[in-house]
């Protein structure tokens, strides 16, 4: 039997994103024990059930016993407490990284809870998801061909940064690595704005006295348009809130774009409209070409 190349897992959140690449390493016999830690004994035990992991463990400290690798798969907000009982509790050697949606706080976090160990720990972000959520949800190809980005900062280790690279790859991931704030700053535009305007336009409707009507008359497109807001109220809460700057700028752009739409009809200029339209047609079109996979 050839030795896997992480001996213990530990994962920190069996969820969607934590099961997966739990998942995705057992299949490809990357993974010698897999040991999950989380919130309710439910999920554990469906993660167990599902043969996601070997075994649940009724504590941080418990779970990253003598294990080389800590993947955190919880909710951003609940980083920190975790951060800091790994601080007391891993192995000398472990690696540590996370799948946080935001990596500023996260880092900040990760300095303040881990302190001297901090270099073991090499922020992480998946760029594949679904609007589901739980161990249920997972699955071993949710990764494959999909961006893995990493955030190391100067002191982190260059051998923890190979580690973590080399366990994405192996579970399918094409990993590109670039700063913290460069991360931020993109992911403000291309995930988080599309999610909270998803969450608003839907609100929008609910508050209408004929929602009733409105939703019974609501085609492919509100549905397509709408899917992400069955994402987790909570772990959108906290990418809000985590990368506040970064959104409320771009929410700021995002409504002028909006004040230039809305005195475009007003004054009934169709060419504005046609110039606009056209722009972005052709420009997701070119998009999705690019992006089958
Ligand atoms: P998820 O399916 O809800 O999984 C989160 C897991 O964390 C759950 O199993 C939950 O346990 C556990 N958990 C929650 N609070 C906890 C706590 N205080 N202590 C210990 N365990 C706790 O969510 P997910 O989609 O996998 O998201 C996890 C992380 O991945 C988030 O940081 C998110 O930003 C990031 N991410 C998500 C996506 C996406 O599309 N969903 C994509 C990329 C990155 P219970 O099941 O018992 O509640």
């Amino acid at each position: 039997m050839p030795i896997p190349m992480i001996k213990k897992l530990a994962v920190i959140g069996v969820g969607l994103i934590g099961g997966s690449l739990a998942r995705a390493l057992r299949e490809g016999g990357h993974v010698g024990e897999v040991v999950g830690f989380g919130r309710s004994l439910g999920n554990l035990e469906t993660a167990a059930d599902l043969g996601v992991i070997d075994r649940a463990e009724v504590s941080v400290a418990a779970t990253v016993r003598d294990a080389d690798m800590i993947v955190v798969a919880v909710p951003v907000g609940c980083m920190e407490s975790i951060f800091s009982q790994l601080a007391t509790s891993m192995m000398d050697g472990a690696v540590v990284t996370d799948v946080g949606s935001v990596k500023r706080g996260v880092v900040a976090m990760a300095r303040t809870a881990l302190g001297v160990r901090c270099s073991a720990f090499v922020p992480g972000h998946p760029i594949a998801g679904t609007e589901h959520t739980g161990v249920s949800a997972s699955k071993a190809d949710l990764f494959e061909h999909h961006r893995i980005i990493l955030t190391p900062e100067d002191d982190t280790d260059v051998a923890a940064v190979a580690r973590v690279r080399a366990m994405w790859q192996a579970a399918g991931g094409d990993v590109v690595s670039m700063s913290v704030a460069e991360h931020d700053d993109i992911l403000a535009v291309c995930s988080h704005l599309p999610h909270v305007l998803a969450y608003m336009l839907v609100d929008l409707l609910i508050r209408r006295d004929d929602h009733k009507t409105t939703f019974d008359l609501a085609a492919g497109g509100f549905r397509d348009f709408t899917r992400i807001a069955s994402s987790d109220p909570t772990m959108w809460h906290d990418i809000c809130l985590g990368n506040r700057d970064a959104l409320v700028k771009v929410l700021k752009d995002y409504q002028q774009n909006l004040d230039d739409l809305l005195s475009a009809i007003d004054r009934g200029d169709g060419q504005w409209l046609m110039d606009t339209f056209t722009r972005a047609k052709r420009a997701r079109d070119t998009y999705i070409v690019k992006h089958q996979n």
